[in-house]
């Protein structure tokens, strides 16, 4: 189409009836930005597209063109008339030359001879060209159309930077939106870490000295808790003492059978009663960590010895078997803590007697290893107390060992008993290292069992263990001696004074230190028997006033009792205080020998015989 006539295009137009008007519109439209001034033959001007300004110089060029006196060499005459005379319409297809563009403001000017209208078309087009001094109309039409493609492309271009740069604003927006939010959300979070970091530092102060607070409290019920048990050991064994000792007396007076069986009962009663104090008594001790084990040579074979008696009579009398046995590899000399452990194996042996009425019970002592083994070195040693009797249900073997339960609610009013024994037999087991175990079917029978390591004694060691203060002499009954008896209590005066005289003892009686450092002062004595609590001077007191007294030979000379004595006066300790501190106060205050009360008579006859042996 751009290699034929330029007319032809309006030719077309023309045929087709299409107004100027329209024609104009479309070709304006074909280069945006660009502007259409049609000038006819006649003068008439039709405008589309951008308007352009002409000055007077410009608009006489103008109407020169528009007249046909501006054509370049060589063009065809302009000969501009109705479209029908047209000579040019077989002419070969060679578009007419342009006359010399104008430069036109911001664009270039450029006329275009349109025969078929008559007129001519000046087209403006914005921006710079260079189409060269005479452009064909082929040449500005390529150029309009490349000039509108660009334009077109980029106004397209433009339109998508536009969107694009309008997506961008939008996606910055959400994202800014977003970072905000998130930049919001950090802060709040951080304030809130900061905030839960602040009350949890003042939370864990808080804490910290509640912890701090309520520790000093349990600090403070556990000494009192301590206090009140050795309060309570006084205050429930003096009693006790009184009882046991009476009755213990009362026995030896001649009764009637009948009498004879209510003393039995009251001393079986009193003996139960001072057994669960006992127990109560370590258990407390345990729990509250000031139970320490003895370790000192024990010797296994005495140990069994006397467990085996506890039992045998009862045993007998129930008709059942009783055997205790030991491995003879054992070693005899052990480092243990022998009153622990024999308490244990008396509260096995004691249920399995308690549940056995028919077979027997035994205890086995097994070397468990090594059996070539250095001298001192441990033994592993297993204890187990068997028996044949009413065995304990399997949903309650790990029930046993808890404080006051018992196998079977019913057990307590058929066997009485307290609950308390096996609980103290774990406990003191497991303080000497070991673990109790069992092993029960009902109506068959039961075992406990514990491995405990014990280290063997050796004959150097034996041999380096210091002599007791009061040398073991035989248990002979005691001579009569005079005792001054210090204590404040009078029932315990009393009993201990016919306990005394019961021995052939003369017995003088003191209510405290004081009064004791008087009677020492006018007559003399063998040996004295010192309560520890007691108003104005207690025993601890008295008994150093009295050792001080013997080192100074002035002060001694004074006193009856210890002048002419060569080594000091024997002095034993009486308490109701149970526990090993107070017995090692008691001898190093310089007492010789320790009794706690209630006072087992066996133990006072022991004592005066040792004393009396070695007077
Ligand atoms: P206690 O014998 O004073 O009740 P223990 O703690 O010694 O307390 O024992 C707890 C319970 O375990 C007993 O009441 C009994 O039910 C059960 N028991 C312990 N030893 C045996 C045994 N050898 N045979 C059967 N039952 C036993």
């Amino acid at each position: 189409m751009i290699d034929s006539g330029f007319d032809d295009i309006f030719a077309e137009l023309i045929d087709e009836q299409q107004p100027r008007q329209t024609f104009l519109e479309a070709l304006a439209a074909m280069v945006p930005g660009g502007g259409m001034l049609l000038v006819a033959a006649d003068g008439r001007r039709q405008r589309e597209g951008s308007s352009f300004e002409l000055n007077d110089a410009e608009e006489s060029w103008l109407r020169a063109v528009a007249e046909g006196r501006e054509w370049g060499p060589g063009a065809p005459p302009l000969k501009l008339g109705p479209n029908s005379s047209s000579p040019n319409t077989n002419s070969p297809t060679t578009l007419p030359a342009i006359p010399v563009g104008r430069r036109l403001g911001t664009g270039w000017l450029y006329p275009l001879a349109v025969e078929e209208l008559g007129a001519v078309l000046f087209w403006w087009l914005p921006g710079e060209h260079d189409l060269g001094r005479e452009p064909t109309a082929a040449a500005l039409l390529r150029h309009a159309i490349s000039y509108a493609l660009r334009e077109e492309e980029r106004r397209e271009t433009q339109a998508r930077d536009e969107q694009y740069l309008r997506q961008i604003e939008v996606l910055k927006r959400q994202h800014g939106e977003l970072i905000e939010d998130n930049y919001r959300q950090y802060r709040i979070n951080q304030e809130r870490e900061q905030e839960y970091a602040r009350n949890l530092e003042s939370e864990i102060a808080r804490q910290t000295a509640e912890l701090r607070e309520a520790n000093a409290r349990l600090e403070e019920s556990s000494r009192l808790k301590s206090e009140f048990l050795a309060n309570m050991s006084h205050e429930l064994r003096t009693p006790m003492n009184a009882i046991i000792g009476f009755s213990e007396l009362l026995a030896d007076t001649s009764l009637s059978a009948e009498q004879d069986e209510f003393c039995r009962t009251i001393r079986q009663a009193a003996s139960s009663l001072l057994t669960l104090i006992n127990d109560i008594l370590d258990l407390a001790k345990i729990e509250a960590g000031k139970l320490d084990l003895e370790l000192v040579p024990s010797d296994l074979d005495e140990l069994l010895a006397g467990v085996r008696a506890i039992f045998s009579l009862v045993t007998k009398e129930k008709g059942i078997l009783l055997r205790v046995e030991r491995d003879p590899r054992l070693p005899t000399r052990l480092r243990a803590d022998g009153h622990r452990l024999r308490q244990v194996l008396v509260n096995l042996l004691g249920n399995a007697v308690k549940f056995t009425d028919q077979g027997g019970v035994e205890l086995l002592v097994e070397l468990v290893g090594p059996e070539d083994r250095g001298q001192e070195s441990p033994v592993r040693l297993r204890f187990a107390v068997r028996d044949s009797g009413i065995g304990i249900p399997a949903s309650r073997l790990d029930a046993v060992f808890e404080k006051f339960t018992q196998a079977d609610g019913s057990t307590t009013r058929r066997f009485g008993g307290t609950g308390l024994g096996l609980a103290i037999c774990r406990q003191l087991v497991e303080l000497m290292g070991g673990n109790i175990l069992v092993e029960s079917r009902e109506g068959v029978g039961s075992t406990f069992s514990f491995e405990i390591e014990l280290a063997a004694v050796s004959e150097e060691a034996e041999a380096a263990i210091p002599a007791k203060e009061i040398p073991p002499g035989p248990a002979s009954p005691a001579a009569a001696c005079r005792v001054l008896l210090v204590e404040d209590n009078p029932v315990n005066q009393r009993l201990a004074t016919l306990m005394l005289s019961k021995q052939g003892c003369e017995t003088v009686v003191a209510g405290d230190g004081l009064e004791a450092l008087e009677r020492l002062r006018e007559q003399s004595f063998d040996l004295l028997f010192m309560d520890v609590q007691m108003p104005r001077m207690d025993g601890m007191a008295a008994t150093r006033r009295i050792r001080e007294i013997e080192g100074d030979p002035a002060a001694r000379s004074e006193y009856a009792a210890l002048a002419h004595r060569l080594t000091p006066i024997p002095i034993v300790g009486l308490t109701a205080h149970a526990r090993k501190e107070d017995e090692d106060a008691c001898y190093a205050a310089g007492m010789n020998a320790f009794l706690s009360k209630p006072i087992a008579r066996a133990k006072m006859i022991e004592i005066l015989s040792q004393i009396t042996a070695a007077l």
